[in-house]
């Protein structure tokens, strides 16, 4: 059969330049506007400027439909299976968060309409806030930055505020463990900090002794993931937070792993100062691909002065308004933030009303049956009990010459998103899997029997899993020659 002819996957795959170039002059495809005939025809001709010579596609309706839909089956995402990204928190978003969001009484608001025209907006903004307070039991927040590494940056700012304040500027150092996200030194680097790292212990976690012999007079804070990045909670906490207060240091509890723990624990008990809470992790807002994500930070008496502004706030009058802290380090974005995550995430709360906390529960189970499943094939990267994500080794497979890169890869060809690999990059050759709360027992029950015949595929010296992804639309890439001779512009011909 001729390969144009192919059809595949039951949708059509056409070859270049077929393949994006849909577009012959004339063609429409135009959906009628609902009524509009109350607009004045005329636009002010002071507004008009000369035509724009824009080559834009001409295509008809179904064409675009089929475009994108042809696409869509070509790309791996969370309505399709399993998306097992460790530390990703890959959840699956109800439908109800984007019907409402996608109101147009809220999709429509602009950002900087007067807080008179604009008091839903900023009710739904204030709600958010206060829920999260309750929530987390901190005294502050902002909802500002736009993803969880810019919630760090605001983080750390208000590190240096609040340590400016106190005039102890001598004071420069965050401590991170070994365990950390890489965004966690990023951001300090970023915000001025030097970072010292603190080992872990060897089952994973911070090494209070390493801590003290690390809590020197220039000691500005300590960054720590909690539950940490191998799924393992953080037992030690409150003492870790009293060991940095007594040293005049702040405690920043990086929550992107939030989702095992919402609705169980006070940070605020725990000694914490500042946590961004990732609203595209936990909160169920939409990520991947590179965002919108949005981030909630949310602080102790010891920063709330120092919130960046503004923040919604509730008059005695019953209306809604913005405020700022009293020394702000001013605003970390412009507008009050990535309003459709906020909106989003205060849907998913309040759909599950005084039953935030069962999130965790099942996120915590979900992952221990994964975990309890597979530990006999694969090494766990730690003794402890896990939480919210199962994190592996391939020990037990290295020797074979088969490492976590190809079984990560060959789980595409059996219809799976791979888990997260290579990180902490404290673990060699690791594997972490985390299955959210959003997973039947059938989906976690299959990926387990995957991953066993993986496992012996791997004991067996399988060397076609070297070959995988073989059955993706994208094949296995020849990483050397993409780094060498990157294709970035698609008119760019094969050679
Ligand atoms: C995702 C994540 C971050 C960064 O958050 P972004 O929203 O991706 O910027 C930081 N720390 C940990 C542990 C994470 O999992």
């Amino acid at each position: 059969m001729d390969k144009k002819l192919q059809i595949t996957r039951s949708v059509q795959v056409f070859e270049e330049p077929l393949l994006f170039e849909r577009s012959r002059p004339g063609r429409v495809g135009v959906s009628l506007p609902s009524d509009d005939s109350n607009l004045p025809l005329e636009i002010d001709s002071s507004l008009l400027r000369d035509p724009a010579d824009l080559p834009l596609p001409e295509v008809s309706e179904p064409e675009v439909v089929r475009h994108f839909t042809r696409l869509s089956t070509w790309n791996y995402g969370i309505d399709l299976n399993l998306y097992p990204l460790g530390s990703c928190t890959m959840k699956y978003n109800p439908r109800i968060n984007e019907e409402i969001a996608a109101d147009s009484a809220y999709a429509n608001l602009h950002p900087s309409l007067p807080a008179e025209f604009a008091q839903h907006g900023i009710r739904i903004t204030y709600e958010l806030q206060e829920i999260l307070k309750t929530v987390t039991d901190m005294k502050g927040i902002t909802l500002q930055p736009a993803a969880g590494a810019h919630g760090e940056l605001t983080g750390l700012f208000l590190v240096r505020a609040y340590l400016e304040d106190r005039k102890e500027t001598h004071k420069t150092v965050v401590l991170v463990p070994d365990s950390a996200h890489g965004t966690n030194p990023a951001t300090c680097t970023l915000a001025g900090f030097s970072v010292r790292e603190l080992k872990s212990t060897e089952e994973g976690l911070l090494d209070v002794e390493a801590l003290k012999a690390a809590l020197t007079p220039d000691v500005a804070a300590l960054m720590i993931t909690n539950p940490n990045t191998l799924g393992i909670f953080e037992t030690n906490i409150a003492v870790i937070a009293d060991l940095l207060h007594k040293n005049g240091s702040l405690l920043y509890m990086d929550g992107a792993n939030y989702n095992a723990i919402v609705g169980k624990v006070s940070l605020g008990k725990m000694g914490v100062d500042i946590s961004h809470l990732n609203l595209h992790k936990t909160f169920s807002t939409p990520h991947g691909g590179g965002g919108p994500g949005a981030a909630a930070v949310v602080v102790s008496e010891r920063v709330v002065d120092f919130l960046p502004g503004p923040i919604a706030e509730k008059k005695k009058d019953g209306t809604y308004g913005w405020t700022t802290a009293s020394k702000s380090i001013g605003r970390v974005k412009a507008g009050p933030g990535h309003f459709g995550m906020i909106i989003r995430a205060l849907t998913y709360i309040l759909s599950y009303g005084n039953q935030l906390h069962r999130v965790a529960e099942q996120a915590v189970l979900n992952a221990n049956i994964i975990r309890r499943a597979l530990e006999e094939f694969f090494q766990p990267a730690s003794p402890l009990d896990t939480m919210h994500e199962a994190v592996f080794s391939d020990a037990k497979q290295r020797k074979t010459g088969l490492e976590t890169i190809h079984l990560a890869k060959t789980l595409i060809d059996y219809g799976y998103h791979p888990p997260t690999i290579y990180f902490p990059l404290s673990v060699k050759g690791a594997i972490m899997i985390e299955p959210t709360e959003t997973e039947s027992p059938e989906t976690i029950a299959h990926f387990c029997e995957v991953m066993k015949d993986l496992a012996g595929r791997m004991a067996a010296q399988d060397e076609s899993m070297k070959l995988s992804p073989q059955k993706s639309y994208v094949r296995k890439i020849d990483e050397v020659e993409a780094a060498r001779k990157p294709v970035l512009n698609y008119f760019t011909k094969k050679t």
